[in-house]
């Protein structure tokens, strides 16, 4: 690590805010969306599926929609009951995808146990798979050439940029494996030259991976579960989880106040990761719909 990061160390960890980060994001991609309606008279599109009435599901759709207003996204969401079929749900794509109003689709997860959830998202158009949950995107982050990247791990690279933290040859530790944030992240990384362990909930002796991290990226939904013995002095500690607490508070998986003391760089939960998942998430959209009238222009179509 830098001699800045080793005094930082000593000192406490330097707090990575990606409330601020965010914040400083929205505003430049509102900027970018004014410029688009005023150019070509489009206002990027974003049309949210949500299937249930499952409250959490509810408060995020209601958090992106928020975000789109605020950048000048349209946004469109069409809500559906529960017994709602596959074959419903890939007509209704299928017409969205169509669609030269709306630039990006997304499917809030989880779905229905009945509905084939990977047609479904494979359905979309890479074109407009803001999620980077399509079968394409997915791929791409192994081979190159991804439309999209999926949002959570794009905001963890854009923390680690916005605080200089240089990648390339640094050992880093993602400790969980799912499909959305584990995965992914671990790929985006390795692409960045990173030398990247993957652990999981049947890692053995967690503690020997963690320990040797330079950046240490904890994505398990388990509050608590990295305590500062499974720390290097100076490591980066980038918080995914999200856990909310019997009292109704939220905490991440990271035990903030004895890591920080070790840490060079930390992100809090909240306050951290999590305002960048809906940012990436707009900022996708946005390029879609950069994208959507440029190739329109380039072969003059009207739009
Ligand atoms: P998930 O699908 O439940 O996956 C959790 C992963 O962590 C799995 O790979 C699991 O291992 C691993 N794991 C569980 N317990 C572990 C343990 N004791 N030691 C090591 N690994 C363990 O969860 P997810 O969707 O990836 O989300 C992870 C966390 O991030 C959750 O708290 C979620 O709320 C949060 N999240 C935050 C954002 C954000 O915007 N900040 C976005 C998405 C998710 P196995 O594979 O072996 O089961």
């Amino acid at each position: 690590m830098s001699r800045q990061a080793d005094i930082a160390a000593q000192s406490g960890a330097t707090i990575i805010d990606g409330r601020a980060l965010a914040r400083d994001m929205r505003e430049v991609l509102r900027q970018r969306a004014a410029g688009l309606q005023e150019r070509f008279g489009i206002k990027p599109g974003l049309a949210v599926i949500l299937v249930g009435k499952d409250p959490a599901s509810g408060v995020y759709v209601a958090n992106k929609i928020r975000a789109c207003d605020q950048v000048g996204i349209h946004s469109r969401t069409i809500r559906l009951e529960t017994t709602v079929s596959t074959h419903e749900l890939l007509e209704l794509i299928r017409a969205l995808n169509v669609d030269t109003s709306i630039h990006g689709i997304l499917v809030q997860l989880p779905l229905p146990g009945h509905i084939d959830m990977p047609a479904v998202l494979d359905a979309i158009d890479v074109n407009k798979d803001v999620d980077g949950f399509h079968l394409y995107n997915i791929g791409g982050l192994v081979t190159g050439g991804t439309v999209f990247s999926p949002c959570t791990p794009f905001g963890v690279l854009k923390l680690l940029e916005y605080a200089k933290i240089p990648i390339e040859g640094q050992n880093v530790v993602v400790v969980g494996a799912s499909n959305i944030v584990g995965k992914p992240t671990a790929l985006m990384l390795m692409a960045r030259d990173a030398t990247v362990s993957i652990c999981h909930a049947k890692t053995r002796d967690l503690a020997q991976f963690t320990i040797l991290a330079d950046i240490l990226v904890v994505a398990a939904g388990v509050p608590h579960l990295i305590v500062p013995q499974m720390v290097k002095r100076g490591a980066v500690v980038i918080d995914v989880g999200i856990n909310r607490m019997p009292d109704g508070s939220i905490m991440g998986d990271v035990e903030f106040d004895g890591v920080a003391q070790k840490a060079s760089f930390i992100t809090p939960v909240p306050g951290g990761v999590g305002p960048m998942t809906v940012t990436m998430l707009l900022s996708n959209t946005v390029d879609g719909a950069e994208a959507f009238c440029n190739a329109a222009d380039s072969t003059s179509i009207s739009l």
